[in-house]
């Protein structure tokens, strides 16, 4: 039976780490905001923002949700922005994408502090961790692939880590942020050919392809570890991961279920960066 790699085990693990920190920050006089900037309720941002508010508050970050409508316009909301950046006890910004069609993503990416984003929609953050540079906030759900192999011990130094799926959100930034810990990494995508040979020789395989259950035995080897970053819904309407876990599971070393795996561990990175960004404004760390 394969080790199954536990997102709860990963959050309880960086909670005791973080209720550390802003026991320091409480003790400086500083309470760590986050700002959660919505535009519409489209459900699963919503869903998406109870559990991030329900995990942050349980950190003793105070949460703050800007919702606006869908007719804001794009000057409006770059206004919205600016009032939320220069907000003091606003320390981590979230905002949520896609933005509706007529406001130019590409111009709110500019507008979001880089010091406060959270999840790496400014491009300064993005040159960041595309330079290795720790400095910048890399996007939380491949961070949280990072947190979840470092947890269970999976050292990938020198190891072949294969992805599937190369989007700006999951696939680029995490082969950047495993390359900095000196994976030899190989990103697959919908051009790429032998597939499964290619995941089959990974001894790490991720799956953020956003395809049901898209990964059967024949991508896999035995001693792999395999994450799932998938969310998806099967033909039963349940949630599943890119990987077909009944069949995978017996196969390999180690495997994050979906739910309960990478995904609970997002919202755990997004408060450590909020509490990071509130200790840099303290001078305690960069
Ligand atoms: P995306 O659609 O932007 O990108 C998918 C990538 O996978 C593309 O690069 C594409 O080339 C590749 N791909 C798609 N089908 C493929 C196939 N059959 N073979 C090879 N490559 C293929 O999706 P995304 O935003 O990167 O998200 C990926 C998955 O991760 C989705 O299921 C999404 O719901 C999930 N996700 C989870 C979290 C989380 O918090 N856990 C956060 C973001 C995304």
């Amino acid at each position: 039976m394969a080790l199954l790699m536990k997102g709860s085990e990963v959050v309880n693990a960086m909670k005791e780490r973080m209720l550390k920190d802003v026991e320091e920050l409480n003790g400086n006089g500083i309470t760590p905001g986050l700002a959660i900037v919505r535009v519409g309720a489209r459900p699963d941002d919503l869903s998406y923002e109870r559990g991030a508010i329900k995990r942050c508050e349980g950190l003793g970050i105070k949460c703050r949700v800007f919702e606006y409508p869908e007719t804001i316009t794009q000057q409006a909301l770059i206004d919205e922005i600016r009032k939320v950046n220069d907000d003091n006890g606003i320390h981590g910004i979230l905002i949520f994408r896609p933005l509706p069609k007529h406001i130019d993503e590409s111009v709110i990416k500019y507008v979001i502090s880089h010091e406060k984003d959270a999840d790496c929609l400014n491009p300064v953050n993005v040159a960041k961790v595309f330079e290795g540079d720790e400095t910048g906030f890399a996007p939380c759900t491949p961070e949280a692939v990072v947190e979840m192999l470092d947890h269970f011990g999976i050292n990938v130094a020198g190891k072949k880590v294969t992805i599937i799926g190369r989007s700006m959100v999951v696939g680029k930034p995490l082969s950047m942020l495993l390359l900095k810990k000196h994976a030899t990494v190989t990103i697959c995508h919908t051009r790429t050919k032998n597939l499964e040979e290619t995941c089959k020789e990974a001894e790490i395989l991720i799956a953020a392809a956003g395809k049901a259950k898209m990964v059967t035995g024949v991508f896999v080897s035995e001693g792999q570890v395999v994450v799932d970053v998938g969310i998806n819904m099967d033909e039963n309407g349940n949630l599943c991961g890119d990987v077909d876990f009944e069949k995978v599971e017996p196969l390999v070393a180690s495997i994050s279920p979906v739910p309960g795996g990478v995904g609970s561990v997002t919202t755990s990175v997004l408060a450590k960066h909020v509490i990071r960004s509130a200790k840099r404004g303290l001078g305690l760390v960069w």
